[in-house]
Protein backbone atom coordinates (compact mmCIF):
# COMPACT_ATOMS: atom_id res chain seq x y z
CA UNK A 1 0.00 0.00 0.00
CA UNK A 2 1.09 3.36 -1.09
CA UNK A 3 -0.46 6.56 -0.82
CA UNK A 4 1.00 9.31 -1.15
CA UNK A 5 0.12 13.54 -1.97
CA UNK A 6 1.56 15.48 -4.70
CA UNK A 7 2.23 18.98 -3.71
CA UNK A 8 2.62 22.20 -5.88
CA UNK A 9 1.64 25.27 -7.14
CA UNK A 10 -1.39 25.39 -9.66
CA UNK A 11 0.35 24.45 -13.05
CA UNK A 12 3.47 22.67 -11.30
CA UNK A 13 2.67 19.33 -13.25
CA UNK A 14 0.92 17.29 -11.01
CA UNK A 15 -1.75 16.11 -13.20
CA UNK A 16 1.23 15.14 -15.52
CA UNK A 17 3.03 13.35 -13.16
CA UNK A 18 0.45 11.48 -11.62
CA UNK A 19 -0.12 10.33 -14.45
CA UNK A 20 2.98 8.38 -14.22
CA UNK A 21 2.57 7.28 -10.83
CA UNK A 22 -0.12 5.36 -11.06
CA UNK A 23 1.22 3.90 -13.99
CA UNK A 24 3.89 2.84 -12.40
CA UNK A 25 2.76 1.92 -8.56
CA UNK A 26 -0.81 0.53 -9.62
CA UNK A 27 -2.21 3.43 -7.74
CA UNK A 28 -5.85 5.17 -7.68
CA UNK A 29 -6.13 9.24 -8.87
CA UNK A 30 -7.60 11.48 -7.22
CA UNK A 31 -7.37 14.89 -8.82
CA UNK A 32 -10.07 17.08 -6.53
CA UNK A 33 -9.79 20.09 -9.40
CA UNK A 34 -11.08 16.90 -12.27
CA UNK A 35 -13.73 15.85 -9.42
CA UNK A 36 -15.06 19.57 -9.54
CA UNK A 37 -14.75 19.98 -13.16
CA UNK A 38 -16.63 17.14 -13.71
CA UNK A 39 -19.64 18.53 -11.28
CA UNK A 40 -19.59 21.56 -13.29
CA UNK A 41 -19.66 20.07 -16.55
CA UNK A 42 -22.70 17.73 -15.51
CA UNK A 43 -24.22 20.51 -13.37
CA UNK A 44 -25.05 18.94 -10.00
CA UNK A 45 -25.51 20.94 -7.11
CA UNK A 46 -22.09 20.87 -6.18
CA UNK A 47 -20.88 21.37 -9.53
CA UNK A 48 -22.77 24.97 -9.10
CA UNK A 49 -21.16 25.98 -5.91
CA UNK A 50 -17.58 24.96 -7.02
CA UNK A 51 -17.79 26.98 -10.32
CA UNK A 52 -18.53 30.07 -8.08
CA UNK A 53 -15.22 29.51 -6.19
CA UNK A 54 -13.12 28.40 -8.77
CA UNK A 55 -13.80 30.96 -11.50
CA UNK A 56 -12.64 33.58 -9.04
CA UNK A 57 -9.78 31.66 -8.19
CA UNK A 58 -10.88 30.61 -4.49
CA UNK A 59 -10.51 27.71 -2.85
CA UNK A 60 -14.09 25.42 -2.25
CA UNK A 61 -14.75 25.82 1.73
CA UNK A 62 -12.67 23.59 3.97
CA UNK A 63 -16.02 21.50 5.47
CA UNK A 64 -17.37 20.71 1.51
CA UNK A 65 -14.17 19.98 0.38
CA UNK A 66 -13.60 17.22 2.89
CA UNK A 67 -17.54 16.00 2.61
CA UNK A 68 -16.33 15.58 -0.89
CA UNK A 69 -13.31 13.72 -0.59
CA UNK A 70 -14.20 11.44 1.61
CA UNK A 71 -16.98 9.82 -0.54
CA UNK A 72 -15.02 10.08 -3.25
CA UNK A 73 -12.37 7.67 -1.43
CA UNK A 74 -14.96 5.19 -0.15
CA UNK A 75 -16.76 4.91 -3.65
CA UNK A 76 -13.83 2.80 -5.49
CA UNK A 77 -13.07 0.58 -2.34
CA UNK A 78 -11.05 -1.87 -4.99
CA UNK A 79 -9.68 0.58 -6.84
CA UNK A 80 -8.27 2.20 -3.79
CA UNK A 81 -6.86 -0.80 -2.16
CA UNK A 82 -3.14 -0.51 -3.81
CA UNK A 83 -2.85 3.06 -2.65
CA UNK A 84 -4.04 6.43 -3.72
CA UNK A 85 -2.34 9.46 -5.27
CA UNK A 86 -3.83 12.79 -3.86
CA UNK A 87 -3.32 15.21 -6.24
CA UNK A 88 -4.99 18.89 -4.85
CA UNK A 89 -5.72 17.90 -1.69
CA UNK A 90 -4.63 19.15 0.73
CA UNK A 91 -5.07 22.49 -0.04
CA UNK A 92 -4.92 24.36 3.76
CA UNK A 93 -3.75 22.60 6.98
CA UNK A 94 -7.52 21.46 8.11
CA UNK A 95 -7.88 19.60 4.99
CA UNK A 96 -4.32 18.24 5.52
CA UNK A 97 -5.31 16.92 9.28
CA UNK A 98 -8.88 15.51 8.03
CA UNK A 99 -6.48 13.44 5.58
CA UNK A 100 -4.44 12.17 8.01
CA UNK A 101 -7.72 11.12 10.16
CA UNK A 102 -9.29 9.75 7.09
CA UNK A 103 -6.56 7.42 6.10
CA UNK A 104 -6.35 6.45 9.67
CA UNK A 105 -10.30 5.45 10.14
CA UNK A 106 -10.21 3.12 7.43
CA UNK A 107 -7.11 1.94 8.84
CA UNK A 108 -3.61 3.59 6.66
CA UNK A 109 -1.70 6.60 7.00
CA UNK A 110 0.07 8.23 4.48
CA UNK A 111 3.31 7.42 2.93
CA UNK A 112 4.83 10.54 1.37
CA UNK A 113 4.54 13.87 -0.01
CA UNK A 114 5.87 14.81 -3.48
CA UNK A 115 6.29 18.62 -3.71
CA UNK A 116 6.88 19.55 -7.41
CA UNK A 117 9.08 23.20 -6.92
CA UNK A 118 8.51 25.77 -9.79
CA UNK A 119 9.59 29.61 -9.93
CA UNK A 120 6.75 31.51 -10.16
CA UNK A 121 7.11 33.09 -13.54
CA UNK A 122 7.40 29.47 -15.10
CA UNK A 123 3.85 28.72 -13.23
CA UNK A 124 1.69 31.51 -15.03
CA UNK A 125 3.76 30.65 -19.03
CA UNK A 126 2.35 26.99 -18.42
CA UNK A 127 -1.13 28.05 -17.62
CA UNK A 128 -1.33 30.55 -19.52
CA UNK A 129 -0.50 28.04 -22.15
CA UNK A 130 -2.68 25.35 -21.29
CA UNK A 131 -5.53 28.01 -20.91
CA UNK A 132 -5.15 28.75 -25.18
CA UNK A 133 -4.72 24.86 -25.44
CA UNK A 134 -7.02 23.46 -23.31
CA UNK A 135 -9.85 26.64 -22.94
CA UNK A 136 -9.68 25.55 -19.27
CA UNK A 137 -11.63 28.49 -17.66
CA UNK A 138 -9.69 29.46 -14.89
CA UNK A 139 -6.58 29.71 -16.65
CA UNK A 140 -6.97 33.58 -17.80
CA UNK A 141 -4.27 35.84 -16.12
CA UNK A 142 -6.59 37.24 -13.87
CA UNK A 143 -7.95 34.23 -12.26
CA UNK A 144 -3.93 32.60 -12.15
CA UNK A 145 -2.67 36.23 -10.41
CA UNK A 146 -5.33 35.18 -7.80
CA UNK A 147 -5.08 31.37 -7.43
CA UNK A 148 -1.14 31.92 -6.78
CA UNK A 149 -2.19 34.22 -4.37
CA UNK A 150 -4.38 31.95 -2.33
CA UNK A 151 -1.44 29.14 -2.86
CA UNK A 152 1.05 31.32 -0.83
CA UNK A 153 -1.21 32.23 1.56
CA UNK A 154 -3.36 28.96 2.00
CA UNK A 155 -1.87 25.95 0.79
CA UNK A 156 2.04 26.43 0.73
CA UNK A 157 2.59 26.56 4.74
CA UNK A 158 1.43 22.68 3.86
CA UNK A 159 5.62 22.50 3.36
CA UNK A 160 6.32 22.98 6.98
CA UNK A 161 3.91 20.99 8.16
CA UNK A 162 5.08 17.80 6.38
CA UNK A 163 8.59 19.14 6.68
CA UNK A 164 7.81 18.88 10.39
CA UNK A 165 6.49 14.98 9.67
CA UNK A 166 9.16 14.28 8.10
CA UNK A 167 7.34 13.14 4.69
CA UNK A 168 7.80 16.48 2.39
CA UNK A 169 10.34 15.14 -0.97
CA UNK A 170 11.05 18.27 -2.64
CA UNK A 171 11.47 17.66 -6.13
CA UNK A 172 12.49 20.06 -9.04
CA UNK A 173 9.99 20.39 -10.91
CA UNK A 174 11.29 22.49 -14.18
CA UNK A 175 13.25 20.71 -17.01
CA UNK A 176 12.38 17.53 -18.77
CA UNK A 177 9.31 15.14 -18.03
CA UNK A 178 11.05 11.85 -17.67
CA UNK A 179 14.06 13.27 -15.07
CA UNK A 180 11.20 15.13 -12.99
CA UNK A 181 9.63 11.38 -12.71
CA UNK A 182 13.10 9.94 -12.38
CA UNK A 183 13.76 12.21 -9.09
CA UNK A 184 9.87 11.44 -7.59
CA UNK A 185 10.67 7.55 -8.40
CA UNK A 186 13.87 7.81 -6.49
CA UNK A 187 11.98 9.44 -3.61
CA UNK A 188 9.07 7.03 -3.29
CA UNK A 189 11.86 3.73 -3.53
CA UNK A 190 14.11 4.98 -0.97
CA UNK A 191 11.81 6.85 1.73
CA UNK A 192 12.11 4.92 5.13
CA UNK A 193 8.78 4.80 6.83
P1 LIG B 1 -2.48 21.82 -11.44
O1 LIG B 1 -2.23 22.76 -12.54
O2 LIG B 1 -1.18 21.42 -10.79
O3 LIG B 1 -3.31 20.66 -11.87
P2 LIG B 1 -4.44 23.66 -10.37
O4 LIG B 1 -4.39 24.42 -9.09
O5 LIG B 1 -4.32 24.46 -11.61
O6 LIG B 1 -3.33 22.56 -10.29
P3 LIG B 1 -6.75 21.95 -9.82
O7 LIG B 1 -6.04 21.14 -8.81
O8 LIG B 1 -7.29 21.26 -10.99
O9 LIG B 1 -5.84 23.03 -10.52
O10 LIG B 1 -7.88 22.81 -9.05
C1 LIG B 1 -8.69 23.76 -9.71
C2 LIG B 1 -9.53 24.55 -8.71
O11 LIG B 1 -10.41 23.66 -7.97
C3 LIG B 1 -8.73 25.27 -7.61
O12 LIG B 1 -8.26 26.52 -8.03
C4 LIG B 1 -9.81 25.39 -6.49
O13 LIG B 1 -10.71 26.44 -6.74
C5 LIG B 1 -10.59 24.09 -6.61
N1 LIG B 1 -10.04 23.05 -5.72
C6 LIG B 1 -9.38 21.92 -6.11
N2 LIG B 1 -8.97 21.20 -5.03
C7 LIG B 1 -9.35 21.90 -3.94
C8 LIG B 1 -9.19 21.71 -2.54
N3 LIG B 1 -8.53 20.66 -2.04
N4 LIG B 1 -9.74 22.63 -1.70
C9 LIG B 1 -10.40 23.68 -2.18
N5 LIG B 1 -10.56 23.94 -3.48
C10 LIG B 1 -10.05 23.08 -4.36
MG1 LIG C 1 -4.48 19.32 -12.03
Amino acid sequence: MLNIVIFGAPGSGKGTQSERLIKEYGLHHISTGEVLRDHIARGTELGQIADGYISKGQLIPDELMIRVLASVLDENPEKTAAGVIFDGFPRTIPQAEALSKMLEERGTELHAVVGLEVPEEELVKRMLKRGQESGRADDNLDTIVRRLKVYHEQTSPLRDFYKKEGSYHPVDGTGDMDRIFADIKTHLDNRKD
